[in-house]
């Protein structure tokens, strides 16, 4: 399905399963590390994402012989993705069964592509760049350094987001060489070429026509699966910061629920 991107590194297929499939709610793991102190657990591959990029980390659960834990958060330390639980922890080296909650994520996921389309509308209509932003499930906001904020922003702004959204723009995972990443325009703009050059290739999140930026996040298939944006405010936090907040509204083309 989609426009085929670059191929991800060796091994992410195989351990980071939300970074080459969104999609992904279901998989198995053995236990490779346990912190008993900090109710944690490591996975050999997980579809749990951790939090970052201001997208918060996902929930769900563990099956394990030991019964099931609840997975309260999920963060990347050291290179190692723990999984915070609630339960009876396992030993290392058994077979573990991790479901995320996989209503949650994809209202993470529409609420992220959601995000992108605002900053693809700001940059194509005032050639701003984003400096900021967080979500949460169907909700987020984002930074742009305006000079100036017209009254009907927020207006405008929803109209145009929601043409975008009504395009179905294809959105295409790739991974680009780095030696290609840091000539594109594009990812200029978002600053890519600031990350460490070790990072190669890069993840980039294409929303075709759009938007390219470098990205590690979860995000839906076409703009047409986010539903639908309302723009609920714009605020003025500095002189040249101002702030889009925005809601993801109707139900989502991909997914009834
Ligand atoms: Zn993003």
């Amino acid at each position: 399905m989609g426009v085929p991107g670059n191929p991800p590194p060796p091994g992410l297929a195989e351990t980071e399963l939300f970074a080459v499939d969104a999609y992904r709610t279901e998989f198995d793991a053995t236990v490779t590390d346990v912190d008993r102190e900090g109710g944690r657990v490591a996975l050999a591959r997980t579809a749990f994402y951790p939090m970052g990029g201001g997208q918060p980390s996902d929930t769900g659960t563990i099956q394990t012989p030991e019964g099931t834990l609840t997975v309260t958060g999920v963060r990347r330390e050291r290179g190692t993705i723990w999984h915070t639980v609630e339960g009876d922890l396992p030993d290392v080296g058994v077979e573990a069964q991790g479901a995320i909650d996989w209503d949650r994520r994809h209202r993470l996921m529409r609420t992220h592509t959601a995000l992108h389309v605002l900053c693809g509308v700001i940059w194509a209509d005032y050639s701003i760049p984003v400096t900021g932003g967080n979500m949460e499930p169907m909700k987020g906001r984002l930074d742009f350094p305006f000079p100036a904020m017209s009254a009907d922003l927020g207006a405008t702004v929803e109209r145009r987001i929601n043409e975008e959204i009504a395009k179905a723009h294809e959105i295409v995972v790739d991974f680009l060489p780095r030696s290609i990443a840091d000539t594109d325009p594009a990812l200029i703009r978002t600053s890519a070429n600031l990350i460490p050059q070790e990072i190669d290739p890069l993840r980039v999140i294409d929303i075709v026509g759009l938007d390219r930026q470098a990205d590690g996040g979860t995000h839906v298939l076409s703009t047409a699966e986010v539903g639908g944006v309302r723009v609920v405010g714009t605020e003025s936090k500095g002189k040249d910061n101002k702030r889009i907040r925005i809601e993801v509204v109707g139900s989502s083309g991909g997914d009834e629920g």
